[in-house]
């Protein structure tokens, strides 16, 4: 066999959970490491080693990764009270994710992995839409609380020389709930050029959509701040493009959405993006077939797959059952973090390498080959279920060949 690939700067590596961990380590073992010298700052992100630290060690893999520009991260367990005994928390710690991407305040773009046999739910979507998420902010960064028997609730802003604006939430007559949510004019700016960027760098129109009619002052800043940066920034770069900008109501564009054929920039605020990208990433077929990729204004990249730690896969594992998890979005995060990783310090080898890892995925399952998720969508007359590890086999045996 021909000499490993080497590499120069060391890539960030953030261990998870449950079915993806097992995943990560035959994808390592299996995929990567006999072609690539891997040179990987390991973190253990798993629950226990959260535990263990306090959850510090999320907040240094987000430092490295802002220091060495690429991070690859298998997904992790959210606690919530069931994980609570289970993992013997002494804290509900708080989403990984969340944390890394308050850290790095990026968006997140996904992108469906479409392939020969498997047709969308929505037929017409013959092309990916990409989903851009803003990853600061709104619902992912709040306060809340439940209010007991009555009483007033008000928003109060004190600004630097201590002067108060109030504003009534409202008389509570009983018990209720309050949320407090913020977001920042430089982070939603970072959003939209991101988005711009990624747009002209794909070549495909971007579309934006609040709910500005209802949310005069919070959705609508967002809007404007979208519209300011687009006119200042990069209509001219748009029109040479020949791609569009286009802003419309959240329940307009949802419609618009459906009705048409892909190919396109869907940029949403963070809420609308946790959902929709769910929504859309299912309607291509499989969740596992959704790439994502976290980008910070100051071009840090964060590679992962879309999906959790397929919980309910790992407890058959546990049991000595076989299972048949895909593995191509989180094989696409190493893909994509090893590219970026060979552009940044110029190793073509390893962007080749790269590129020949996603041809022999999706080889495999264009073969008929497939995990068992793919085998109920697939159309392909000569398909075949695999186990998790053959499936990877599977494609090693195709790269392989193209690495030759
Ligand atoms: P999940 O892990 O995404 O799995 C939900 C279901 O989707 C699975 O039970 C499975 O369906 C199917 N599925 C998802 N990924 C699959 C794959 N790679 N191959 C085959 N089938 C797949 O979501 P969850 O079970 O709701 O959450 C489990 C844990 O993941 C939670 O603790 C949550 O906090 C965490 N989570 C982490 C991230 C992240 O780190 N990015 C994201 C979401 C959730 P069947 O059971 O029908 O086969
Ligand atoms: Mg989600």
């Amino acid at each position: 066999m021909a000499e490993k690939i080497k590499m120069t700067t060391p890539l960030v590596e953030m261990d998870g959970d449950e079915m993806t961990r097992i995943l990560w380590q035959w994808i390592k073992d299996i995929l990567i490491t006999p072609y690539v010298e891997l040179n990987t700052e390991y973190y253990d992100l798993g629950l226990e080693h959260r535990e263990a630290t306090k959850d510090q060690v999320t907040f240094d893999s987000a430092e490295a990764t802002k220091k060495y520009g690429v991070a690859v991260k298998c997904a992790t367990i959210t606690p919530n009270a069931a994980r609570m005994p289970e993992y013997n928390l002494t804290q509900m710690w708080k989403s990984p994710n969340g944390t890394i991407r308050a850290i790095l305040d990026g968006t997140v773009f996904r992108t469906p992995i479409l392939v020969k046999g498997i047709t969308p739910y929505i037929p017409t979507w013959t092309q990916p839409i990409t989903i851009a998420r803003h990853a600061y902010g709104d619902v992912y960064k709040n306060t809340e609380m439940q209010v007991k028997g009555g009483g007033k609730a008000e928003l109060v802003f004190t600004d630097k020389e201590g002067n108060e604006t109030r504003q009534l939430i409202h008389e509570f007559k009983g018990d209720g709930i309050i949320q407090g949510l913020h977001n920042i004019d430089n982070s939603i700016a970072g959003f939209a050029r991101a988005c711009f960027n990624y747009g002209l760098d794909l070549k495909q129109d971007v579309w934006f959509a609040t709910k500005d009619t209802i949310s005069k002052q919070y959705d609508h800043r967002f809007k404007d701040i979208f519209q300011e940066v687009f006119d200042a920034e990069y209509k001219e770069k748009f029109e040479a493009a020949g791609i569009a900008y286009f802003y419309t109501l959240i329940d307009d564009a949802v419609a618009r959405v459906i009705r048409s054929n892909g190919g396109y920039i869907w940029a949403c605020k963070n809420y609308d993006g946790d959902v929709m990208s769910d929504m859309v990433s299912t309607a291509y077929g499989s969740l596992a077939m959704m790439t994502s990729v976290l980008v910070s204004p100051d071009g840090i990249y964060e590679y992962e797959a879309a999906h959790g730690t397929v919980q309910r896969h790992y407890y058959k594992h546990l049991k000595g059952e076989e299972t048949s998890t895909n593995s191509v979005a989180t094989i696409f995060a190493w893909s994509g973090a090893l590219r970026k990783r060979g552009e940044l310090d110029n190793i073509p080898a390893l962007c080749e390498y790269a590129d020949k890892l996603e041809k022999a995925t999706i080889q495999t399952i264009e073969d008929g080959v497939m995990t068992g998720d793919l085998y109920l969508l697939s159309s392909l007359e000569n398909k075949k279920k695999v186990n998790s590890k053959a499936f990877l086999e599977e494609i090693n045996t195709r790269l392989a060949a193209l690495m030759q």
